[in-house]
């Protein structure tokens, strides 16, 4: 079978184009004309008008490779990275779509036809969830491809928090939507965790590879759902955790493109622990912020450029923590492009001035990170469990350390920090400003969420930090 991850993007689009689908590239991070979501967050949404109906293809089923961003907005997996093996905040979707074409019965036979055919993957580690009153998709998996009824488990849509785990997935939360399938791979009894729906589903023995979405419904802003003009299939697999099963390992951070760039990381950083966490954010940053600039985004103080600042200052600080002082992450951009460069040529094209833009960021926070990890130092010593509000915001307004980075650095050492404190501490400043009248209008923070663009959806994501989302749009 396909082993490499040049070979399983090949091996992907090659399958579905033998099965009647238009092999389409890859769209940019930024969504196109989008409010209501910040990064492209999977396959579907260049393809979201075509299921409102809205947008009309000369195809009606397709297939790509995308690059996806999951940091900020719904779907975020920022805080993941280090922590779980499966979760990047980059990552590549394979996916394969029916624009009012074929359904269930197509889309997850033809799943398990590639997995278990072409992958070889051994069909008695796969199991399958499907919507709690979805018969139809139960009876497809267990009557028609013969899965055995013990590895088909029925999961609803998390309302009431029954199942940490949904099986109604949304783009963003109005849009296109619909109940779900999803395939999961046994990594093995040795790794912690449970089947999909258990109480200890959140390890990592049984990973979440694949996504089958029977989208049916668009959801409005109020939450009422109304119908598609045609039933639709968008499906996702991430590329990196296929990849890991392919080549034998448990973690995507062991795959052969991850384990090159954390061998870039550890020489830049002279970190020889290959699989300290550190390596393994640095890894994963490259690729979203290298990708970021190339569609556009440069670190700035609001929306998606904020997004952008806090994923560099992010991968910076852990090469602080490995012991750089200076800058030192941008040099992985030839390493990534190399590996990368030539599934995307934006990046051989961009290099250097991708490689410029993440220098310049990075020299302009180490001008104040040593003096700003003093502060959090200090106020961490002595047993503090909690980094007081005002703290966290002097970090954040004097020496650049955006909430979410001081959270990880006391997330590390098990401390809490007073998000309300910052929050009030933020408040009072932008009161002092607006009494003494020098309250610039492009500083303004805007708690209404009138104005600015991100505050109305990211304020219902659940995993998002509030107080990270406030102050996106200041410095
Ligand atoms: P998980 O439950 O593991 O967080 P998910 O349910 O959020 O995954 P989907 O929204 O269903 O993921 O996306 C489809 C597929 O994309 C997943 O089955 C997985 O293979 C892949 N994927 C999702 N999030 C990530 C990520 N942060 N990094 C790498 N791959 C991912
Ligand atoms: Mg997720
Ligand atoms: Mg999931
Ligand atoms: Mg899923």
């Amino acid at each position: 079978p396909p082993v490499t991850v040049a070979e399983i993007r090949k091996s992907f689009l090659d399958f579905f184009a033998s099965k009647g689908h238009t092999v389409v590239p890859s769209s940019s991070l930024v969504p196109g004309n989008d409010p209501t979501l910040m990064f492209t967050n999977s396959g579907m949404v260049q393809f979201k008008d075509v299921f409102l109906g809205s947008d009309k293809r000369s195809y009606n089923r397709a297939t790509s490779v995308q690059a996806c961003l999951r940091a900020g907005g719904k779907h975020n997996d920022l805080e993941n990275v280090g922590y779980t093996a499966r979760h990047h905040t980059f990552f590549e979707m394979l996916g394969n779509w029916s624009f009012g074409d074929y359904f269930k019965r197509e889309s997850l036979k033809w799943a398990w036809e590639l997995l278990t055919e072409v992958y070889q993957l051994p069909a008695e580690r796969l199991l399958a969830t499907v919507y709690e009153e979805d018969d139809e998709a139960y009876d497809i998996w267990t009557k028609e491809i013969g899965l055995p009824p013990e590895r088909v488990i029925r999961i609803g849509d998390n309302k009431g928090g029954r199942y940490k785990s949904d099986n109604f997935w949304m783009m963003a939360d109005t849009g296109p939507c619909g109940p779900c399938s999803e395939i999961f791979y046994d990594h093995g009894p040795h790794i912690p965790g449970g089947p999909p729906g258990s109480p200890d589903e959140d390890g990592d023995r049984f990973i979440e590879i694949w996504n089958n979405v029977f989208m049916q419904f668009d959801m409005a802003e109020d939450g009422s759902v109304s119908r598609l003009p045609a039933p639709c299939v968008d499906t996702g697999m991430g590329l990196e955790r296929l990849a890991a099963i392919l080549q034998h390992v448990h973690s995507n951070y062991e795959i052969d493109i991850f384990a090159a760039l954390i061998r870039a990381a550890s020489r830049e950083t002279g970190c020889t622990d290959l699989e300290n966490k550190s390596l393994r954010v640095i890894a994963d940053h490259i690729r979203a912020t290298a990708f970021l600039v190339a569609d556009g985004v440069v670190p700035s103080n609001e929306g998606r450029g904020y997004v952008q600042r806090r994923i560099v200052r992010r991968a910076i600080r852990h090469g602080y923590k490995l012991g750089q002082k200076k800058p030192f992450f941008h040099k992985l951009v030839p390493d990534l492009v190399a590996l990368m460069g030539e599934a995307y040529p934006k990046l051989q094209a961009d290099q250097q001035r991708i490689t410029d833009i993440l220098k310049t960021e990075e020299e302009r926070f180490f001008e104040t990170l040593a003096n700003g990890m003093e502060i959090l130092d200090a106020a961490l010593a002595g047993g503090a469990k909690v980094l007081p509000g005002d703290v966290a915001f002097k970090l954040h307004d004097t020496f650049g350390f955006p909430l979410d980075l001081s959270a990880d650095v006391c997330r590390e050492r098990e401390v809490g920090v007073d998000e309300e404190g910052f929050k009030a501490a933020m408040e009072r400043q932008k009161a002092a400003g607006r009494a003494a009248g020098k309250f610039k209008m492009d500083r303004a923070l805007d708690y209404s969420g009138a104005g600015n663009l991100f505050t109305g959806y990211e304020m219902l994501e659940e995993a998002a930090s509030v107080v990270a989302l406030y102050h996106e749009g200041t410095p």
